[in-house]
């Protein structure tokens, strides 16, 4: 077992195919946040998110009513954690986007973050518009654990929208887990998760499962590694839902 682990490899858990068929949405119309809202990110400030990697302040760019990965800067997370709730955020990949696979416009929306890194439940963001990669890495997977049911990707350069409906796992005293995470996700007013019921938290190599018990979770924006062009945010916001 511990030589099958040494020799695991990223590529052991990339699924290809089936490819999920293209659709194009409608049109996207932002019509702000419900009233109960909290609202994480209104364009103006990043007061609600601090650096994951020192705990200081969140220290990309916010211009424009939009903030931008600072790539250098790690990832950054909410202040505040959560456990149920329906999450709205948008998200543009660079016109001007460059690279291929997953180093092209690679960010990332973690479900609940549970440490430093990418430790998390990780939603993926990605320029597939017409960027082949991995099914179960494309923008609206879970990553390495569920393939979106379409790919609705617009173009490099436009806003992009995800809503989630998140249900936190819950865990026994002895940290085994009790009730699994749940998840739907809509991609562009079009569903790419229907409910799916997660293994555990993203694994990069291996297989993922719920080795760490955990609470209520910041929700995490990843500044990933890669060379491309980094990807701005705006509009977001989430709301609470009552305990599973
Ligand atoms: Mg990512």
């Amino acid at each position: 077992m511990a030589q099958a682990q040494q020799t695991a490899k990223p590529e052991d858990t990339e699924v290809y195919t089936p490819v999920p068929p293209k659709v194009t949405p409608g049109k996207l119309e932002y019509k702000g946040a419900p009233s109960d809202a909290i609202v994480l990110f209104d364009g103006k400030n990043l007061d609600a998110w601090k650096s994951v990697d020192t705990d200081g302040p969140a220290l990309w760019t916010v211009d424009g009513g939009v903030v931008t990965v600072k790539k250098g800067t790690g990832n950054i997370e909410t202040k505040q954690k959560f456990n149920n709730y329906q999450l709205h955020i948008e998200w543009r990949v660079p016109a001007n986007i460059t690279g291929t696979g997953q180093a092209r416009g690679n960010s990332g929306v973690f479900l609940a973050s549970i440490g430093k890194g990418d430790a998390g439940y990780e939603l993926q963001v990605l320029d597939n518009y017409e960027n082949k990669t991995y099914t179960n890495g494309m923008a609206g997977s879970i990553y390495k654990q569920f393939v979106p049911l379409a790919n609705p990707s617009l173009k490099p350069g436009e806003w992009q929208t995800y809503d989630v409906i998140w249900t936190a796992p819950t865990f026994n005293d002895d940290a085994t887990v009790k009730t699994p995470a749940r998840v739907t996700v809509i991609f562009n007013g079009v569903l790419v998760e229907n409910n799916v019921t997660l293994l555990g938290p993203t694994q990069y190599i291996g297989k993922p499962s719920y080795s760490v018990k955990h609470g209520a979770s910041p929700i995490k924006l990843q500044a990933h590694g890669d060379k491309s062009e980094p990807d701005s945010f705006r509009n977001i916001w989430v709301r609470e839902l009552p305990n599973n």
